[in-house]
């Protein structure tokens, strides 16, 4: 309800608001450009701090995961705290997940590259707060330079004795260590990722149990998404409240958008939570190729959510539960702008054939369906299809969705859905323009009457 939850606006975000200063390495992402900015300030202080308070600070704060789930991170941070945790012998993890790969998705980049150490600060501060004994940052394969500089960035902190022993003096041991993956998409799921680091195939687990209570090696574990984890040093340190203070309640704090597609600059940008999408696409971008009358839609959210139409573009709010109520999804605040001049169906296609080719194969629904999805768009593309094969492609939908053990069925699932939800005009036109100039109707793609 709009009038409950009003958006509280500061007129965009201005450069003294934002946490991630050296997105575009315009300075040193090295441990001396790290302590001119801030990071790396009064550690000690946050870290003696101790475990509850800061699950307190990042509760208030309103802080959700930002890898595309949106789970309040306070809570999931307080999990591997249940009562009596001490008199368990098992030693507890946090695993950082960089391994970044939601088409359209391109911001834990920019902190990889340039503010690797609000990354590796971010982990001691988590890490206390679960009292985990080691941080994994698992890092997509293709990331060279992120990889780089983020080890770069750990062993200047060993250095300096930021982590490792009595970390930055606290009295509190702390090691971080970096494993790159192999680029499989399906490792940027959590259990999946696990699994990788153990050095097994990557396939996701079964959850329950979570990896709060069984993860890495068998061990109690955090995954969270690298701008979740760095922004939580900066957080404490200008106050829960602060941070609070932009977006809306349950979509509050700063956020780093990336955007790309058919606008004038594509870019990655921090601002306020809950900013109107088309102030985003128009204040930071340029605006969109050929004006705004000129777009089509837009994926908000990284492939996994559905496109929203020019017009519901015009309400969206850029937050978890504006995007929710127009039956699409903030996801990793991954915004793909289509103009008119995009082929909407075969741009649902090619996410399609990407979820197919990603699939671990493990579970049916999704084997097999994401197959027969990719199989049936690309014939939907030409209008190689029977009319009454629309209601067969989003019942096959159906059958994926919520079937599966990992989200990336429903991800699969969900453009097909969107596409159908809002440009079912565009696919049946396709199919009667195939029948009078082919002269044939086809259904399953076989001959059912020459015309
Ligand atoms: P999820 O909702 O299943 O889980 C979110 C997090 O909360 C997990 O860490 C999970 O362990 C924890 N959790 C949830 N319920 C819990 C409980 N009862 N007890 C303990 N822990 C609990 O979602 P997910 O599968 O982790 O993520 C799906 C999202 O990932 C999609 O929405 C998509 O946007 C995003 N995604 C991001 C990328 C990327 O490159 N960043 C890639 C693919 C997908
Ligand atoms: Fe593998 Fe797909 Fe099942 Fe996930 S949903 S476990 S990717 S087969």
């Amino acid at each position: 309800d709009a009038a409950a939850n009003p958006v509280r606006r500061h007129g965009g975000l201005q450069d003294k608001d934002r946490i991630f200063t050296n997105a575009y390495r315009q300075g040193d992402h090295g441990l001396k450009g790290a302590m001119a900015r801030g990071d790396w300030h009064r550690t000690k202080d946050i870290v003696t701090k101790g475990d509850s308070w800061i699950i307190q600070q990042i509760k208030d704060s309103g802080l959700r995961g930002r890898g595309g789930a949106g789970f309040p991170s306070g809570l999931k941070w307080s999990f591997m705290n249940k009562p009596g945790w001490e008199k368990d012998p098992r030693p507890r993890y946090l695993v950082v997940n960089a391994d970044e790969g939601e088409p359209g998705t391109c911001k834990d980049r920019e902190i990889l590259r340039g503010d690797p150490h609000k990354l590796i600060e971010g982990c001691l501060v988590a890490g206390r707060a679960m009292n985990a004994s080691a941080a994994y940052i698992y890092i997509r394969g293709e990331f060279f330079m992120e990889s780089d500089h983020v080890e770069q960035a750990i062993q200047e902190a060993y250095k300096a004795g930021l982590i490792g022993k009595n970390a930055c003096g606290s009295g509190y041991d702390f090691d971080v260590y970096l494993h790159r993956g192999a680029g499989a998409y399906i490792c940027g799921e959590e259990t999946a990722l696990i699994e990788s680091i153990e050095g097994k195939q990557g396939k996701p687990r079964l959850k329950p149990p979570f990896p709060a209570d069984v993860g890495l090696f068998g061990c109690p574990t955090t995954v969270a998404n690298v701008e979740t984890v760095a922004v939580a040093p900066t957080i404490i340190r200008r106050g829960a409240s602060w941070f609070a203070g932009f977006g809306r309640k349950g979509n509050a704090g700063t956020k780093l958008f990336c955007i790309s597609g058919h606008v004038n600059t594509p870019c990655v940008v921090e601002e306020e939570m809950s900013i109107p999408l088309q102030e985003l696409v128009e204040k930071h971008c340029g605006g969109i190729r050929g004006g705004w009358d000129n777009l089509l839609g837009i994926v908000p959210g990284g492939s996994s959510v559905p496109i929203l139409p020019k017009h519901q573009c015009e309400e969206a709010l850029m937050d978890f539960d504006s995007l929710r109520d127009l039956q699409s999804g903030l996801g990793t605040g991954a915004v793909i702008v289509m103009n008119q001049q995009t082929d909407v169906v075969r741009a649902i296609a090619r996410f399609a054939k990407f979820y197919k080719h990603e699939s671990c194969g493990q579970c049916t629904p999704c084997r097999e369906g994401t197959t027969w999805l990719e199989k049936m768009m690309d014939r939907f593309v030409v209008g190689r299809a029977h009319e009454r094969e629309i209601e067969m492609l989003y019942e096959l939908t159906k059958q994926i969705e919520g079937h599966t053990i990992c989200a990336l069925g429903d991800a699969a699932a969900w453009p097909v859905q969107g596409l159908l939800r809002h440009f079912r005009p565009e696919v049946e036109k396709r199919i009667h323009e195939y029948q009078q100039r082919e002269g044939q109707v086809l259904f399953g793609g076989t001959l059912l009457k020459d015309t």
